[in-house]
């Protein structure tokens, strides 16, 4: 695996490839690596020529402060595990190679960056996202761009990204992976302390209640909604939402019939905050 840290050095090692007619594969993720981005390098590995993982934790996305300088980085170890995971290239660009001087253009997607995650985060979190996205999917031009169903709402901010400006690419959803007890394996997940690692798991209390519930024929999603917070406040947490939204529009749903329903819940626990998503079908 070649680790690379411009653009340049990315297109030539990409343009032999390319014009042998092999696919590219791109997965992109802001490092600290665990096995829910080990499950997408793997899949790329398996139906790509050339896997690339992107390894940038991206500042325009992040409104706090705070929560930016406290993501864990790790290089050194990211390097290990996408290489034993099948990456062929690790690029690692610094801020200033992807945001040089006098950089003025942000990508933004109207309506579905606005609730749940984009609410709680500020618009500026989906446009980072878009604009980081836009760009990778530009540096590299893969043939596929894998992502986790886990940020269920920034998949949908991709799609909606490369249907509007007609960006050549396969968007490619992995599952959520949990740990044993259910909690969604996150980067983010090794700054709880060990009491509220445990609490963490009032997130997948609160999608399995509403789940139940919604199997028990209930229809309502307020009800529903009502059920899986009050799941969650057996463990002390509050989610910031707990909402049923429609999995494409992310417009919230009146009633849970014939479409597929995603039930979207984030919240703080101890100093982190966490998300999760399931879908009702
Ligand atoms: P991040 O490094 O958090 O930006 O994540 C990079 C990619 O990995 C994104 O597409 C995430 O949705 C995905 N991802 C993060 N956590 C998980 C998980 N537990 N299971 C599956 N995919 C995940």
């Amino acid at each position: 695996m070649k680790t690379l840290r411009t653009v340049d050095e990315l297109r030539a090692a990409l343009n032999g490839p390319r014009r042998a007619g092999h696919s590219i594969g791109l997965v992109p993720t802001m490092g600290a690596l665990h096995e829910g981005h080990l499950s997408l390098i793997r899949r790329a590995r398996a139906s790509c020529d050339q896997v690339v993982v992107t390894l940038f934790v991206n500042p325009a996305q992040f409104g706090d402060p705070d929560d930016l300088a406290a993501y864990p980085r790790d290089e050194a170890q990211d390097g290990v595990l996408a290489d034993a995971a099948g990456a062929d290239i690790l690029f690692t660009p610094s801020a200033g190679e992807v945001y040089p001087l006098g950089f003025a253009t942000t990508v933004t997607v109207d309506e579905i960056s606005a609730p749940l995650e984009g609410a709680q985060r500020g618009p500026a979190h989906f446009a980072g996202v878009a604009t980081v996205v836009t760009k990778l999917l530009n540096m590299a031009q893969p043939d596929v761009a894998f992502f986790g169903q886990k940020d269920a709402q920034q998949v949908a901010v991709i799609r909606r990204v490369v249907r509007d400006l007609d960006i050549p690419v396969r968007i490619e959803v992995g599952e959520t992976i949990r740990d044993s007890d259910g909690v969604a394996l996150s980067s983010r997940n090794v700054r709880l302390r060990a009491a509220d690692r445990r609490r963490a798991v009032a997130l997948r209390r609160g999608l399995d209640a509403v789940r139940a519930c919604h199997a028990a024929g209930e229809r309502d999603p307020t009800i529903l909604a009502a059920i899986g917070r009050a799941a969650m406040a057996e463990l002390g947490v509050e989610p910031e939402y707990l909402e049923l939204v429609a999995p494409e529009s992310f417009a919230p749903v009146n009633s849970v019939r014939d479409e597929p329903v995603l039930v979207a819940v984030a919240a703080r626990v101890g100093d982190v905050r966490l998300i999760d998503n399931d879908i009702l079908d």
